[in-house]
């Protein structure tokens, strides 16, 4: 693992000068992004973060014609009726998720705000130690979708496989990368992310840990685990709260993308890897890292 007083400057670096504003339209972010409102921003966060596994262009083509579809997200949920609206999303299919996981999702989301007013609410209200660690509150959040009243969706309360895949539960062990990602866009006070959650701080974040999180974490020694869980989203997490304690995740943005936009290779590549500045912790150049650079 790499020490943090290693990883500081060049980890700061990248997150001061990433180009955001270019990925932005390459992220999943953009679509809450499209709302003002922050009710409707935080339906539609939750909704696109849930949808957010497989690449953006394919899940996001058919979020764009749901988020077509319902109009204002918030009042759209509020007014949603199973029955009467349930055809809404008769055309959409994404992988492991059918129309019906839709419905669910809204009469759920409909129940939720109704007692609770605004998702931030539930979650704060499910919450057992607000200075405590972030997966409690997160379980009691995902629960309240999957324990809803949803009778009206699925035969004999048997929730679809599809349902259950939009709330993993931090209890499982799985990275919950989706949820986290939510938790991220909502909480942190920076762009791009909204902070509209005031009542949680960034400190409890942790990272959402997805295939370019993981690689380029062990690219530069935030990990050494060799599958992707919750434990490797709290490794990660808590290598970098030694770097930022108040903000730990602030570096996912910049690391995600520069690995996804092919800024990264994940292996030595001379040319790639020429303006990086994480060469001096990456572990592809151990050992070599002044192979490749030019010498005036
Ligand atoms: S030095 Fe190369 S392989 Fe290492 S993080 Fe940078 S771009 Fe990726």
């Amino acid at each position: 693992m790499t020490a943090p007083e290693r990883l500081r400057e060049p980890l700061e670096r990248l997150y001061r000068d990433f180009a955001y504003a270019e990925r932005i339209e390459r992220d999943a972010i953009r679509f809450p992004l499209r709302y003002d409102d922050p009710r409707d921003r935080e339906i539609a966060a939750l909704l696109t973060a849930c949808l957010a596994y497989g690449r953006v262009d394919l899940f996001g083509a058919q979020l764009d014609a749901v988020l077509a579809r319902i109009g204002a997200p918030y009042d759209f949920t509020m007014r949603f009726d199973a029955r009467r609206d349930g055809d809404t999303f008769r055309d959409f299919i994404y992988r492991f998720n059918r129309p019906r996981d839709l419905v669910a999702f809204f009469v759920a989301a409909r129940q939720i705000l109704g007692r609770h007013g605004t998702l931030e609410t539930c979650f704060v209200h499910g919450d057992p130690d607000p200075r405590g660690p972030i997966a409690p509150a997160l379980e009691g959040f995902a629960r309240a979708f999957l324990e809803a009243e949803l009778g009206d969706v699925f035969r004999g309360r048997r929730l679809s496989r599809g349902y259950r895949h939009l709330f993993p539960l931090p209890s499982a062990g799985g990275p919950c990368k989706r949820l986290l990602l939510f938790l991220r866009w909502m909480v942190r006070r920076e762009p791009p992310d909204f902070g509209l959650w005031t009542a949680v701080s960034p400190a409890r974040l942790v990272i959402p840990v997805d295939t370019h999180v993981e690689n380029m974490s062990r690219a530069i020694g935030l990990t050494r685990r060799k599958s992707r869980s919750w434990r490797m989203a709290e490794e990660i997490t808590g290598r970098l709260g030694l770097i930022d304690s108040r903000d730990p995740v602030k570096y996912d943005f910049a690391l995600c993308h520069k690995r996804m936009s092919g800024d990264c290779r994940d292996r030595r590549d001379p040319e790639v890897c020429e303006p990086c500045g994480l060469r001096v912790v990456c572990r592809h150049w151990a050992g070599r890292r002044d192979e490749g650079r030019s010498h005036a």
